[in-house]
């Protein structure tokens, strides 16, 4: 045995603290060289900044021109921060102070959470709000997430950031969504809560232990610090942010329940200090700006234009009447998530086989939660969805099915770069290996 004390011994999750902001700096040391770094347009009115922000730590090689003249901006004037709600646990109201789990959702506006967290957040921001709806995550339709987007571009452009409240449950989804779809480089942050905010009433006494209160705040500190400008879309909750793409909801009651697993979390918010730990790779893209945008613009395309794609389950001996029925109901696309590096039943293979041959495009992902799937196919249309977890991969899929319907070579260069982003570590001017 050891002689490690308990505390100290290296967990999954205390190695991902302590190692990935170790790995990140190595890795972004060695992509500086090839981040362009000339100013863009938009931030050209402030003076160049280089070296660290003071009040945002982390690595600095991956901070373009950009990024650090929208931090430098948002500490020379109060930023304008506009908190988009659709409900969820964060708005909802317990039977009692101590019912964490028997409580309505979705029953406190917006602008009341946002106005009990004043005066203390006027001093950090400018905040509006929007009330886009008041419900469960999980009741939101496709068409609506089309048009949330647009209701946070619309923000973003007379705001510095926005932050979206969602319940919990599909909010990663709701996080990748928006990632894949936002046009704008300010950041997104989406936040939420584990247990009820209020009990009895919408203005009753808070629940104790709420979390809501304290992630809203911080995540409005968050957007407003630019911390994430040109990350895309970021979750936030429990003092932690991850990248949309990479977090998942690990558990259907702790309040540490967002992790991102391999990845580890994006920065930690430790009161007024924001540590930024690592970066996607999407950062790369930032100072281009053609390169930076996403070939979804929602603006271009009607909801009515998002085309069903669903998600079937492998198991031991699964039938392949799930899949038949999705393409005869009209699917036009099916994610499968697969056992271990993606394999699924001999059934569910033949009506996977006799669905693609009707036009249906497959993308395989794994069940596990965690690793890629690489068993895609040059000769039929079944795409390896790497380690995007089927949830995300559906989106994904849903989106490059809307923006070229009839071209899967095209579906396949998006789920495979746009899906599993990579740093380019080949030094500038040298050819990659
Ligand atoms: N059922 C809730 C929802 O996803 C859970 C939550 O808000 O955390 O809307």
């Amino acid at each position: 045995m050891s002689s490690i004390p308990d505390r100290l011994r290296p967990t999954p999750r205390r190695l991902t603290a302590v190692l990935v902001p170790v790995l990140t700096a190595a890795l972004t040391a060695t992509v500086v060289s090839v981040i362009d770094r000339s100013p863009e347009p938009a931030a050209m009115a402030l003076p160049p900044v280089t070296g660290t922000v003071a009040g945002v730590t982390g690595p600095t090689e991956i901070r373009s021109v950009a990024y650090a003249q929208a931090v430098n901006a948002a500490k020379a004037k109060k930023p304008k921060v506009t908190v988009i709600g659709t409900g969820g646990t964060i708005s909802g109201v317990a039977t009692s102070r101590s019912s964490f789990t028997e409580y309505r959702s979705g029953q406190i506006a917006i602008g009341d959470l946002v106005a009990r967290l004043q005066p203390e957040i006027g001093q950090v921001a400018d905040v509006s709000t929007v009330q886009f709806g008041n419900k469960g995550s999980g009741g939101y339709t496709i068409a609506e997430f089309h048009a949330l987007t647009l209701a946070v571009e619309s923000a973003l452009k007379k705001s510095d950031a926005v932050v979206v409240t969602s319940g919990t449950d599909t909010m990663e989804e709701f996080a990748y969504w928006l990632d894949l779809t936002v046009r704008s480089r300010k950041p997104v942050v989406m936040t939420g809560a584990m247990r009820p905010w209020a009990a009895v009433t919408p203005d009753g006494p808070q629940v104790i232990g709420a979390d809501g209160p304290a992630n809203l705040y911080n995540s409005i500190v968050l957007a407003a610090s630019q911390a994430t400008y040109c990350y895309g879309t970021v979750l936030m909750l429990g003092d932690e942010f991850h990248a949309a793409r990479d977090v998942t909801k690990t558990s259907s009651y702790r309040m540490d329940t967002f992790q991102s697993r391999e990845f580890g979390v994006l920065g930690w918010i430790d009161g007024p200090n924001i540590k930024v730990g690592r970066a996607p790779a999407r950062v790369e893209k930032c100072d281009a700006k053609q390169r930076w945008l996403t070939p979804f613009d929602l603006s271009r395309v009607a909801p009515t234009d998002l085309p069903r794609v669903e998600v079937v389950y492998g198991y031991q001996q699964a039938g392949g009447e799930a899949i038949t029925a999705f393409a005869d109901a009209g699917v036009k696309g099916i994610v499968t998530a697969g056992t271990g590096a993606g394999g699924i039943s001999s059934a569910q293979s033949s009506a996977r086989s006799a669905a693609a041959a009707k036009g249906v495009i497959f993308v395989s992902t794994t069940r596990t939660g965690s690793g890629a799937s690489y068993s895609g196919s040059t000769t039929s249309p079944i795409i390896a969805g790497d380690d995007l977890l089927p949830q995300k991969a559906r989106l994904l899929l849903l989106l490059s099915l809307a923006f070229a319907p009839a071209d899967v070579d095209q579906v396949r260069t998006w789920v495979g770069t746009l899906g599993n982003p990579e740093w380019d570590t080949a030094p500038k001017g040298r050819p990659k290996d």
